[in-house]
């Protein structure tokens, strides 16, 4: 009876691929730098290939996701595979953590084999975090494997990405998306909500989930609820919305998402309205739809044109009022 595999990132086919390479011919180097978008599966695949670096039984070259050693590794629990990351307080990774990593490293190994520690945040080192560790980084202790992470590979500083192997991550494609989202409560049922969500999320399944816990559904259909009798309390509600986060940036991806979903239902009521309602199951109230189709077309450009001011730099009061003033009204509410 075989035993059910550790959990996989989706994609990245071609760096498990050349990783893989590297561990078969012998030639694994002592510092890698995995960089790409945030969410995209980094860690889950630090994890496999320093699961591989340990395998009993590595199977082409990977991680058998197996062994005893896979699943300890997979599990968090291998005394000889660590990861470490940024506090999440702190805007720099600390000094101090590098000196405890590095101190770590020094001391002697528990089991035979190879050690690998994760290195989280890689982009948000600072001079004297780097400093502190570039000796280690560029002699790590026999067998041994840095496997440093980066959303941001031009903010990694010089110093800490000269002495690593870079291993660049795509963003994955839309149906690999689609494909891990299967089952995420939160995310929209309508088919081309859920595509407009999942294009926003441009590859990084990470991103995806957040939208799906940030409740981006929810927020939209309480929008829609509201906006025909009172725009300014659908206005609200799509400040409190935004609001729930505290990083500029995040509020404005929040908004981003909360367009993107609102935009797409006034492509479903387009499509009613031109008489080509082949997509989706209709509700009687959008199937009443007063609404021509000239002024949905002129919604939606009018939304388009308020995610380009949400992109920039606009207020982001201002562009919850603008996004339902702008807004028509669905039939029937
Ligand atoms: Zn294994």
């Amino acid at each position: 009876m075989g035993q059910a595999e550790f959990p996989r990132a989706r994609g990245h086919a071609d760096v498990r691929r050349w990783l893989g390479g590297a561990l078969t011919r012998g030639r694994v180097s002592g510092a890698y730098l995995f960089a790409g978008p945030a969410g995209v599966g980094k860690s889950l695949v630090a994890t496999e290939f320093a699961a591989a670096l340990r395998c009993a039984a590595p199977a082409e070259g990977w991680s058998c996701g197996r062994c005893n050693e896979c699943r300890r590794v997979a599990a968090g629990v291998h005394p000889s595979v660590r990861v470490f990351a940024k506090p999440a307080d702190k805007a720099d990774f600390p000094v101090e953590l590098v000196r405890e990593i590095c101190d770590e490293a020094s001391l002697k190994q528990l089991e035979p084999g190879r050690r690998v520690f994760v290195v989280q945040d890689a982009d948000r080192f600072n001079e004297s975090s780097a400093n502190a560790f570039l000796k280690t980084l560029e002699e790590p202790p026999p067998d041994f494997v840095f496997v440093l992470l980066a959303g941001n590979l031009a903010e990694v500083l010089p110093t800490i990405l000269s002495r690593c192997q870079p291993v660049r991550f795509a963003p994955l494609q839309d149906a690999d998306m689609a494909e891990i989202a299967r089952g995420w409560e939160g995310l929209p049922v309508n088919p081309q909500a859920r595509a407009a969500l999942v294009r926003l999320a441009q590859g990084s399944p990470g991103r995806l989930r957040a939208m799906a816990e940030a409740g981006v559904q929810g927020h939209v259909q309480q929008f829609l609820a509201t906006v025909a009798d009172d725009p300014f309390r659908a206005s609200e509600v799509l400040v409190e919305a935004v609001h729930e986060v505290d990083e500029n940036e995040e509020r404005r991806e929040r908004l981003r998402s909360l367009l993107a979903l609102l935009s797409a239902s006034l492509r479903d009521r387009l499509t009613v309205a031109l008489g080509l309602p082949d997509v989706l199951p209709l509700t009687a109230a959008v199937a009443a739809e007063a609404a021509t189709a000239d002024s949905l077309v002129a919604a939606i450009g009018r939304l388009d044109d308020l995610r380009l001011r949400v992109d920039g730099n606009a207020n982001l009061k201002l562009a919850c009022d603008a996004i339902a003033l702008a807004y028509p009204a669905p039939a029937g509410t």
